[in-house]
């Protein structure tokens, strides 16, 4: 049994280590991961007295130590369910990385395909890839179930009965509120969007009835934009973006570009805060195209909101906490490819592509917008085991589904008009209500866009003081719930009307 500053200590090593080991392992100078190692190391760490122990701590503090407290049990449960069923993770990794498909005598890497399939002009090809990889996705399912069976069988031994609970406690957060609220929004404007899903499918010359959710990914590749957005430019354009609002990569000297080409680099941009806010690591691995300039803005709003976080603040307050936080920042970045003025500047688009872009950017926001409402909505009725079917208005209906393979299938194909197949209803799942992290991250996001153009102008990119104004809501880590963080920026918590009248004045114009 250790104490509690006890435990900070070791879980500092722990935490150090393994972000080690995965940050060599991702850039590709190591081949191997070994995060079995590290956790035998460590096993006295992630164990139910500690747990227990948290668990007595959390419901004796308040207010703020109390949300300290519920970030630091978050973690240590996540870690002891983590390393109780490594083995199946880690068999279910293995297996997925040697998969292949067979297709027109090649051998693809099943974990290469879906780039494959969003580059593939041919619909019957794509349908036949589809096909090909059922049986990779049904064996990867069949881990999936035992895996969250098992999680939920070791969560109830720890006594927590409820994963909705569980997590509805920690991030404070009343997800069936936030649900509904996000429901009515789906209603309102299913008719227009369904409208722009029909036209964007009959582009690419499929029937939205014979639509596939791959179709989309393929629709939403967008290779025609691929010239205005070059792979050189990718890191200067990230550069420039930055310097416009007064931060300097060149001199940030906690955060740390990896460009290097490495056979082993995970083909995508990624950020890890090693030890927040002295060393963030900031990683690229450019292709072209747009969505390398979207992942990249992405990446580097993380990184720039943990390297400027108070170094005084308490560890669970820099390296813990609800993502929604952070995704805000990475967000606000990101979405600077929806705005015609940015895109002036660091593309060589005309004003006619310049409005094509946005528009497609916008309808691609609002499609996955709807499909996080559906994810949630799913899983929130996974989680308490509610398979009663749903009409059009996503409200309870007579009868039951099959099975979740069928109700996730159901609700996130009404919710973006293009079919998602069944088998994927547990792979498409991100532990820990993330899902609704997104969700409350895209909504205070709108909140706070609409914020800085009110005080800094609608360039307020080129404004060095709304970099000031950033660094104020970055320095308090994730110290602030996202409603106080909303309050911080002077509104009276997180609000949906501005994400609501933003997407609505897109619908009305498109
Ligand atoms: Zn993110």
């Amino acid at each position: 049994m250790m104490n509690r500053e006890g435990l900070i200590e070791t879980i500092k090593n722990f935490h150090d280590e393994i972000y080690r080991e995965n940050y060599s392992h991702l850039i590709g100078l190591k081949e191997d991961l070994n995060e079995t190692k590290i956790y035998s190391k460590y096993q006295y760490l992630f164990t139910k007295e500690n747990i227990k122990f948290l668990k007595d701590l959390v419901a004796k503090s308040t207010a703020l130590e109390k949300r300290k407290n519920n970030y630091l049990i978050g973690y240590v449960i996540g870690n002891f369910v983590g390393q109780k069923l490594s083995k199946i993770s880690d068999e279910a990794a293995a297996f997925e990385a040697k998969a292949f498909v067979e297709f027109k005598g090649n051998k693809i890497p099943y974990r290469g395909l879906t780039k494959i399939m969003n580059n593939e002009d041919n619909k019957e090809n794509r349908d036949l890839l589809y096909e090909a990889q059922k049986p990779i996705k049904l064996k990867l399912l069949d881990y999936n179930i035992k895996y969250l069976k098992q999680e939920l069988k070791l969560l109830n031994d720890l006594g927590y009965k409820s994963y909705i609970e569980l997590n509805s406690a920690i991030k404070e957060v009343d997800y069936f509120k936030l649900r509904d609220e996000l429901k009515a929004f789906l209603v309102e404007t299913d008719e227009k969007f369904t409208v722009l899903i029909h036209e964007a499918m009959k582009s690419i010359n499929v029937n939205t009835d014979d639509a596939r959710n791959y179709d989309w990914g393929y629709y939403a590749r967008h290779k025609e934009f691929d010239g205005a957005f070059p792979k050189e430019n990718v890191i200067s354009t990230l550069k420039k973006t930055l310097l416009g609002i007064g931060f300097n990569l060149d001199i940030q000297k906690n955060i740390e570009l990896d460009i290097e080409e490495r056979e082993k680099k995970v083909p995508r941009a990624f950020m890890m805060p090693i030890k927040v806010p002295d060393e963030i690591k900031l990683v690229i691995k450019p292709n072209g195209g747009y969505e390398d300039y979207n992942a990249i803005l992405h990446e580097a709003g993380h990184a720039e909101h943990y390297a400027h976080v108070n170094p005084d603040l308490d560890y669970e307050f820099k390296h813990f906490g609800d993502h929604s936080v952070t995704e805000i920042f990475s967000f606000l970045f990101d979405n600077l490819m929806q705005d015609p003025n940015w895109l002036k500047i660091h593309t060589r688009m005309n004003n006619q592509e310049i409005e094509k872009f946005v528009k497609e950017n916008y309808l691609q926001d609002l499609f996955m917008f709807r499909r996080y409402i559906a994810k949630l909505i799913y899983e929130l009725k996974l989680f308490s085991d509610d398979l009663r079917k749903l009409d059009s208005n996503f409200n309870p209906a007579k009868g039951y589904y099959k099975n979740f393979g069928e109700c996730y299938s159901d609700i996130l194909s009404k919710a973006t008009k293009v079919k998602y197949p069944k088998s994927s209803y547990l792979i498409d799942l991100d532990g820990g209500f993330y899902v609704a992290d997104y969700l409350r991250a895209w909504i205070g996001e709108r909140q706070l866009r609409h914020k800085l153009k009110q005080d800094y102008g609608t360039e307020w990119f080129k404004n060095k003081k709304a970099g000031e104004f950033l660094k104020k809501l970055y320095s308090l880590g994730n110290s602030k719930h996202i409603n106080e963080l909303m309050q911080e920026s002077g509104f009276k918590g997180l609000d949906t009307i501005y994400i609501f009248r933003d997407f609505k004045d897109f619908l009305d114009k498109a």
